[in-house]
């Protein structure tokens, strides 16, 4: 176990782990809940207090999921969830949130995200975000899927700049954001979540991944994640519903990727050379 978490900082100047938890697929199968609230706790147990979800993951059923892991334990979490762009309207987002908040079982959410970009107007969903920080409901907002252009529009808009972060995919085989959304974010200190750190399971299991992690005794998906965690202003959030895999995640932070480990990983990943539109799953 590392001996702290690294944190950074959100431009509202609290800190986070780099490292939190998802949940997307979990509470979508009865006999897989038992396992994944206990490794959402054993997360919390080893630092790694963010907790990623959303209305839309098993319609709600990831939310209640959190809802057990986190019980009695609420005030140590950082929570995070998310509307869905067909809920992103004045009165829509109102009634997600609540409803998340009963699922969630609390009284708040920490940073409350839109899913990604969609028909209702941007100005409309950031006032709907902002009465919800007066009332106390969110502590504070961001986005998830928006690609340069869209930031630029949302930190133009009133209150746009209230922004706390943009969640995205980003992995060793996604590194098109690097080509200008990454370092557009670093210059205005908006925090990147990265989310499918391992690729939904795939970076773990890649040949050129493993040739690096023999050299630190660690596993290919633990190198992916150690990558992504090494990247200035961005955190990751890596779904892990079996334990092993939750203690592993948190030993990557300790992992000191090398300059040749890095060449190597630029040599089998290369960065991109040339805008690409930010790719969702
Ligand atoms: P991911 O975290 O890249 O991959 C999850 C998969 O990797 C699971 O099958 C998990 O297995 C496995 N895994 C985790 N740690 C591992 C390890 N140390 N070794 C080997 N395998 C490991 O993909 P993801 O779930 O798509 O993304 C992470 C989170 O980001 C989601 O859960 C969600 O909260 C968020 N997300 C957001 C969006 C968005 O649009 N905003 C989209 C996708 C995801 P087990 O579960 O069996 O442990």
């Amino acid at each position: 176990m590392p001996s702290t978490v690294r944190t950074l900082k959100l431009p509202s100047g609290e800190a986070v782990p780099v490292l939190g938890q998802g949940t997307w697929k979990m509470g979508e199968d009865r006999r897989r809940r038992t396992d994944e609230v206990a490794a959402l706790k054993l997360g919390l147990d080893l630092g790694i207090i963010l907790i990623d979800t959303a209305e839309m993951y098993a319609s709600g059923g990831a939310e209640e999921v959190v809802a057990e892991a986190i019980a009695g334990r609420r005030d140590e979490t950082f929570l995070v969830s998310k509307v869905l762009p067909t809920n992103a309207s004045r009165a829509g987002v109102k009634r997600a949130c609540e409803n998340s908040l009963k699922r969630l079982s609390t009284d708040r959410i920490d940073l409350y995200l839109l899913h990604w970009p969609g028909s209702v107007p941007l100005s409309e969903t950031v006032e709907a975000f902002e009465t919800l920080k007066r009332e106390g409901k969110i502590r504070h907002w961001g986005v998830s899927n928006f690609d340069t252009d869209e930031m630029e529009e949302l930190v133009g808009l009133p209150s746009g700049s209230n922004v706390q972060t943009n969640q995205i995919l980003y992995n060793l085989s996604r590194r098109g954001p690097e080509f200008d959304l990454a370092p557009w974010s670093l210059k205005r200190g908006i925090p990147l979540m990265a989310y499918s750190p391992v690729e939904q399971g795939a970076l773990a299991r890649n040949a050129r991944l493993e040739a690096v992690a023999s050299r630190h005794n660690a596993t290919a998906a633990q190198i992916a994640l150690a990558w992504v965690m090494a990247q200035p202003g961005v955190m990751a959030i890596p779904k892990a519903g079996r334990q092993e895999h939750v203690r592993q995640n948190v030993a990557a932070l300790d992992i000191k990727l090398t300059r040749e480990d890095f060449a190597e990983l630029d040599r089998a990943f290369p960065p991109p050379t040339r805008k690409r539109g930010l790719e969702m799953i």
